[in-house]
């Protein structure tokens, strides 16, 4: 297993459309550890395989407490969303150390492949809602901050090239 590099919002690379998953082989089921080992690295709660620029429909979750209850999404989609709405607080790997509110639908439901191409379908509320339809967005090339005022958007892209000028960071590119 590898540790991966993670892109730092406002790479244009992040704004890549990921394309679907056709080959369930030895290589996916690499790319999707890596994803997780990164991911618990860093540490996150979700990785979508954009953010390490592997423009492919993959992404990882885990919002357990206990970091023992790891989603692999191969091709994911929403197929239904609440009417009802739910704020949170987020963050991305690809934004550090940058929280803010979005709203989103406050319950999903998802259908998804495994590692071999196997279709399942879930359905998630709160945090876990909120994570899917977050790094679902990455792979549109949508990151959060991008749901925020042009204004906060700025004065975040200021915050994080003063961290890289001190080398908070490593990398924006
Ligand atoms: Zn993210």
């Amino acid at each position: 297993m590898a540790l991966l590099t993670i892109l730092t919002w406002p790479d244009p690379r992040l704004k890549t459309v990921a394309a679907p998953v056709r080959q369930f082989d030895a290589r996916l089921a690499t790319l999707a550890a890596d994803m997780a080992q990164t991911m618990y690295a860093a540490p996150g709660i979700g990785l979508a395989a954009t953010q390490v620029n592997v423009h492919e429909r993959l992404v990882v979750i885990d919002t357990s407490e206990q970091k023992n209850d790891l989603r692999i999404l191969v091709n994911p989609e929403i197929i239904w969303k609440s009417e009802a709405k739910f704020i949170y607080e987020e963050g991305c790997l690809s934004v550090p150390e940058i929280y803010d509110e979005v709203e989103r639908a406050a319950q999903i439901k998802v259908r998804a492949q495994d590692l071999k191409g196997e279709f399942y379908t879930f359905d998630a509320e709160g945090l876990l809602a909120v994570c899917v339809q977050h790094e679902l967005d990455h792979l549109l090339g949508k990151v959060f901050v991008e749901y925020l005022s042009p204004l906060k958007q700025s004065r975040i892209k200021t915050k994080l090239k003063k961290k890289i000028a001190r080398g908070d960071l490593q990398t924006v590119r």
